[in-house]
């Protein structure tokens, strides 16, 4: 598909470091007040600053604990669910639950709209769909908000689950409990992942290849899936998506067994969490 990605309203990923703050404060040597050094009665107003300061500092710390007790709810507090035009689904599932937890899935959920995020609940996934971005060059972030700005522009229906971006980084648009839309009749029982790519070619980075074959098999793994419930757009519709899977069918039957391997070797482990977590970072 085209997609114009909203340079504009591209969103940083801020990464709150408290801890740093928090170790600044409580490192700061206390200040005596001059007069004690010498003997003489300790003036007032030096002493009242430094209570006022060692305040101040007990404050930032109380507020860094709290914000950073509470990062996860606001993590996984949906936009939609403040100002969507449509309720909030109130089902979370498990999966998504353990979504919520992964570091290596950066979730930006789209608000709830009639153009990008419906809010209807999936009732069964039976594929994971393959989808290829369409606009070379541009990151998961980019193709985020352009599907988020759909709201505002209304100029069509378009979303994904999931954008894995040129750097093999991911992000979650919409979640697993919710229907995006991406795989045109396949959408109600089906997640999508949409794949960025550097140019006209469609063929995918290192990165983001792996990102794809590790995100698709955890999905797979989860939902009770095989490498035969992963298809491409092009399967759906005959659209040209994913270009390069279409145009190389070697690759995709590869990218497939690639998945199946990855699926095998995670059943063989004991701590799963755990295994995703090196493999991603490796
Ligand atoms: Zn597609």
């Amino acid at each position: 598909m085209i997609v114009e990605p909203d340079e504009t309203s591209a969103v940083e990923m801020k990464d709150h470091n408290f801890m740093e703050t928090e170790s600044n404060q409580s490192n700061e040597p206390e200040q005596l007040p001059a007069g004690e050094t010498d003997g003489q009665k300790p003036a007032k107003k030096p002493r009242w600053t430094t209570i006022t300061a060692v305040a101040a500092a007990a404050a930032v710390i109380i507020f860094a604990f709290i914000w950073e007790a509470t990062s996860d709810s606001r993590r996984q507090q949906p936009p939609g669910r403040s100002g969507g035009f449509t309720d909030e689904p109130a089902i979370v599932s498990e999966i998504q639950d353990e979504i919520n937890g992964l570091s290596w899935i950066h979730q930006d959920f789209l608000p709830v709209n009639e153009y990008s995020r419906p809010g209807t609940l999936l009732e069964d996934v039976k594929g994971i769909v393959i989808h290829y971005i369409g606009n070379p060059n541009t990151t998961a972030l980019q193709n985020r908000n352009y599907f988020a700005n759909l709201a505002v522009t209304k100029d069509r229906h378009a979303s994904s689950n999931f954008i894995v971006c040129l750097d093999g980084g991911i992000v979650q648009c919409v979640p697993v409990d919710e229907i995006a839309y991406a795989s045109n009749t396949r959408n109600a029982d089906t997640l999508s992942i949409e794949l960025c790519h550097p140019d006209e070619t469609g063929m995918f980075t290192d990165e983001t290849y792996s990102s794809a074959v590790i995100l698709t098999a955890f999905l797979c793994d989860r939902y009770g899936l095989g490498a035969d419930d992963i298809i491409r757009h092009y399967d759906v519709t005959e659209k040209l998506c994913p270009k390069y899977f279409v145009e190389n069918e070697d690759a995709w039957l590869a990218f497939k067994t690639d998945v199946a391997m990855v699926i095998e070797h995670e059943a063989e482990q004991a701590n799963q969490g755990d295994w995703w977590h090196r493999h991603f970072s490796g």
